[in-house]
Parts: structure tokens; C-alpha cells; sequence
């Protein structure tokens, strides 16, 4: 396996895991990446749907303009052609705003689509006034609202050890029910998949400092125009053989050996045992400890990981026999389905006859509470096809084809308060032992951002050990000269 001294180990083949691979083997350093899977790409990863014979992803995944790492890495690994850039956001609410309704209860439609986008000449953060400003379900009162809320939570101060929950601040700021439900729950749930009942403030912070107010172009969503698998497949495998690393599918490793405060290999679970001074473990939070001896110096600080909570995401994937919609992407406003991704529109080239939707529910803990109590996928399938049929009528004319519902429970971990202080760094008290993974300290939350992120600061930490220091991370973004007057950002 090489020279041991300069050979670092890299146990997890998710995005954390291969960022970590690419930076290094970039930098010559010699690489062996073990993954339990028989592919690359971790959470973010597809499987074949028996029926449609398709590979379908467990959930569409979408990054954003903010995800700067996220998309140089996608950049430097050749993938980033694979997305498609939206800059214009559909939003699908009641036909009326509250005003309306009260003044006028005969509208027959009970949704209607809004168009989401920015102004093309005006700086951030006013570009997204036009925006806000179409979003119809909201009255003029309630857009103000939201204007002098937002304005609030931009420049305050958080103290991350004694933060409230999203849902305490909003009802400290007077917040109606009606912005809460139509606005910062919808983009809030989305974006962190928590309810505001455990977001932490300071990440709803984040949310709308980095991905709205700060710079002009945060806000579009990327799209990837092929399945995960594919984008985080072969074309990096081949990339990081090319850089002479070694990936090793299908290959978990057992333990990480330590003695005297140095790591000195790792047992693998077929039993073999491989020598090694360094080594990253980059798995999903709950299985860290379990890797590592259960005594050692510098375990208790690495115990705090085992109290970070997951939170679930649930997707439903309809093929119907016609489109439903043209619109390629949807969010929805005050409905159980939050978005809605055409998969057939938005795959490059799309070559099946049918047309396949994606549904994501994030933060679906009340789902899972409603399969205990007897609610079973089939009735939450058929309520999200009733919100389509009442949103989009052609629906009710379409056949449903195929359905499935997957929930991923542990999807990511959850942003509650006092969340910060449980994420460990990337480096660690032991002797060539770094950590890596999305819920690693970042600030982030459980993002490919976040886990591009980790890997990139676990690659710094280790070069820096082998006397190749070097700053991995891009500068912040600029903030537009007009969002540091307006929000002091
Ligand atoms: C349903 C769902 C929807 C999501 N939507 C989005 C989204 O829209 N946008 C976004 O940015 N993020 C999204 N995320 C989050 C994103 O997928 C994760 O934050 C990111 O992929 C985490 O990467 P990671 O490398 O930290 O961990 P993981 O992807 O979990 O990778 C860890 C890897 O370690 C491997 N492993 C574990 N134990 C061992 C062992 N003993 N030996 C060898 N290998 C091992 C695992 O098999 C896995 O491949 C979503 C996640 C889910 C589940």
C-alpha cells in the first residue's frame, strides 16, 4: 500500500470522503479510500426501481448558488455540466392571500403558480424585492412583515449557547401565523429539513444571510440533470485512479487502530490488518465511535457525536402515462408535498416514456408518526396525487403508472439549539486521526456543502501535519456593498 508515513487512509466514499480523496491525491499525496458500499456518493446516491427498471435517487438532491465548495469540487471533478441552474423558482400557494379571501370567497382555483425571480439590474439585496414582491399568497401588510422580520433576524447578534428554537423567535417578533405557515416555515423546513419547533435561530440565520441576502446569485438552486449515482460515480473513480489513489468498494473497515495516542492502521472487516499513521474516518456521525477502541486518550471528546440528532426525509416517485405539468420544479405552499421535481424534464436526455415526478417532505417526522398509527404509504401517496390533481387538473386525467415512498430516517442531522457544540473539529487529540463528514464543524448544516466542506478542512489539517500547510477554502463571498449597510452583514 505505498509508503505508510505519507499514506492516508479515507474511510467513507460520500461526498466528505471524496473531497477529502480529490484535495489530497491533487496535492500528491497517496490515497486509499474503503467504502462498505458497492458505490461512491454516501446519502446522495441512487438505486434501480425493479419495476421502471430506472435508477432512481433515494431523494433529488439540490445545491445552491451559496454552495461555493460544493460547486468547485463539482468544478474540478468535471461534474459540474451535470446540472442545470435555475433562475426562476416556482411557487405554487393559495389562489388568494388572506385580504382576498375575506373580501371574496368564489375564486375556484385554490392554487395559483407564482414566479419566483430576481431582477436582473438591481443590487442585492434589493434584486429579490421583485420576487417577495409577486409572491400573490402574501398581502402587501404581510410582505411587510416579513421585509422588517427579515431585517431583524439578518442583524442579530446569536448567542450560540443560549439560542432559541426558530419558532420562539418568530413569536418573540410578533410574526402572524399566516407568514410563519406561507413563508419561513417553507423555506425554512426545506432548506434544514427540521420544524422551526427545533431549527436553532442562528441557522435560520444562515439560511437567509448566505443563500439570500448576502450576494446576488445565492439563491438559484441547482439541478442535477442525471442520477446521483452517475454524477458521483464513475467519473470521479476514474479521476482519482488517474491521481494513483486506490478506492476500494465493497470494503468496510472495522477499527481504527491506535496506540500511545497515534494511529498506527486499520482493521478491515474481512479481518485483514493494514498499516497506516493516517487516517480519516468520513462515515455518517452514528457510526464514528464505533470504529474507534473503546479506550483510548482523547475518546471523551469525541463522545458528544453520539447526542446529534437525525432527522428524516421522505420522497415519493410517480410515473404517470402524460405530463402533468410543464414547470420543471415546484415548492408548495401550505400543503404536505413541499417540493416537486419533473425528473423527466429536467434529465439530460430523457429517454422513457413515462413521466416521473419526485415529491420531497422534509422534516417528515409526523409521517412516520402516521405510518405507526396505521397510516400507510399507499394513503400518503394518494393525498400528495390529490394536491397534484387540485393543483395541476391533468393529474386527475393521468394514470398513475407506478408510486413509492422512500424515507431516509437519518437523512441529516438535526439544527437544534446547542447543535454546534456537539460537532467535533476535523482534527482530533490522537495522532494522525482527522474527521470528516457533514456534521463535523462547519457551520453548515447537513449539506454536500457542508460534507465537501469537512472534507476540504480535514485535508488542510492533515497536509498541514506533513508540513504542506495550505489554506483549502475559498474567502467568504463578497457581500454586496448595499446588504452591509442594510443588514450590517
Ligand atoms: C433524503 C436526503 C435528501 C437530501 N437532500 C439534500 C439536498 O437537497 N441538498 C444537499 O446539499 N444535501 C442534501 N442531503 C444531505 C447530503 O446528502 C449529505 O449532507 C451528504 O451527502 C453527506 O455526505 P457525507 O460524506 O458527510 O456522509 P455520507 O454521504 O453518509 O457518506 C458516508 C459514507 O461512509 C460509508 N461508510 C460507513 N461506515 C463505513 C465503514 N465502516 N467502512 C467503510 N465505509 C463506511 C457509507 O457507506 C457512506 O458512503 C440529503 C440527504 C438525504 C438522505
Amino acid at each position: 500500500m505505498g509508503d505508510k508515513n505519507s499514506e492516508a487512509v479515507i474511510i467513507g466514499g460520500g461526498l466528505a470522503g471524496l473531497a477529502c480523496a480529490v484535495t489530497l491525491a491533487d496535492r500528491g499525496v497517496s490515497v486509499s479510500l474503503f467504502e462498505s458500499r458497492p458505490r461512491l456518493g454516501g446519502r446522495a446516491s441512487s438505486f434501480e426501481d425493479k419495476q421502471t427498471q430506472a435508477l432512481i435517487d433515494n431523494c433529488q438532491h439540490v445545491s445552491m448558488g451559496c454552495c461555493e465548495e460544493f460547486n468547485r469540487f463539482c468544478q474540478t471533478v468535471g461534474i459540474s455540466y451535470c446540472f442545470r441552474r435555475e433562475k426562476q423558482l416556482y411557487f405554487v400557494g393559495p389562489a388568494k392571500s388572506n385580504n382576498d379571501l375575506s373580501a371574496s370567497n368564489e375564486s375556484r382555483a385554490r392554487f395559483k403558480v407564482n414566479s419566483f425571480a430576481a431582477s436582473s439590474w438591481l443590487p442585492a439585496p434589493l434584486h429579490l424585492l421583485p420576487a417577495f414582491g409577486g409572491l400573490s399568497y402574501l398581502s402587501i401588510q404581510e410582505k411587510m412583515e416579513l421585509v422588517r422580520g427579515l431585517k431583524r433576524l439578518a442583524r442579530i447578534p446569536v448567542d450560540f449557547n443560549n439560542e432559541p428554537t426558530m419558532a420562539e423567535w418568530l413569536a418573540d417578533q410578533g410574526q402572524s401565523q399566516n407568514v410563519i405557515n406561507r413563508f419561513w416555515n417553507v423555506v425554512l423546513v426545506s432548506a434544514l429539513s427540521e420544524s422551526l419547533e427545533r431549527i436553532s435561530l442562528s441557522h435560520a440565520q444562515k439560511v437567509f444571510v448566505d443563500g439570500f441576502l448576502r450576494a446576488r446569485d445565492n439563491w438559484q438552486v441547482l439541478i442535477p440533470t442525471v442520477p446521483l449515482e452517475q454524477l458521483y460515480g464513475d467519473v470521479i473513480l476514474r479521476r482519482l485512479e488517474q491521481k494513483q489513489a486506490k478506492v476500494h468498494l465493497q470494503t468496510g473497515v472495522e477499527r481504527v487502530q491506535i496506540e500511545a495516542g497515534k494511529v498506527v492502521g486499520v482493521q478491515l472487516r474481512d479481518g485483514q490488518d493494514l498499516s497506516c499513521e493516517r487516517v480519516i474516518i468520513a462515515v455518517p456521525h452514528q457510526r464514528v465511535l464505533s470504529l474507534l477502541p473503546d479506550t483510548f486518550k482523547g475518546r471523551e471528546s469525541l463522545e458528544s457525536v453520539e447526542q446529534i440528532e437525525a432527522a428524516p426525509i421522505t420522497s415519493v416517485h410517480l410515473w404517470f402515462d402524460r405530463e402533468i405539468t410543464e414547470l420543471p420544479h415546484a415548492v408548495f405552499v401550505d400543503c404536505l408535498s413541499q417540493w416537486m421535481f419533473n425528473r423527466s424534464r429536467i434529465m439530460q436526455p430523457s429517454s422513457e416514456t413515462d413521466f416521473y415526478y419526485q415529491i420531497v417532505i422534509s422534516a417528515s417526522h409526523h409521517l412516520r408518526g402516521e405510518e405507526r398509527q396505521g397510516r400507510s404509504q399507499k394513503e400518503i401517496i394518494a393525498e400528495v396525487v390529490e394536491e397534484l390533481s387540485q393543483i395541476w387538473p391533468e393529474t386527475r386525467r393521468a394514470k398513475l403508472i407506478h408510486s413509492r415512498m422512500v424515507t431516509e430516517h437519518q437523512a441529516v442531522f438535526s439544527v437544534q439549539p446547542g447543535i454546534e457544540e456537539l460537532r467535533p473539529s476535523q482534527r482530533t487529540d490522537v495522532s494522525g486521526l482527522y474527521l470528516a463528514g457533514d456534521w463535523t464543524s462547519t457551520g453548515w448544516p447537513a449539506t454536500m456543502e457542508g460534507a465537501v466542506r469537512s472534507g476540504l478542512k480535514a485535508a488542510e489539517f492533515l497536509l498541514d501535519d506533513l508540513g504542506q500547510g495550505e489554506s483549502l477554502l475559498l474567502q467568504q463571498t463578497q457581500t454586496g456593498i448595499l446588504s452591509k449597510i442594510l443588514f450590517r452583514l
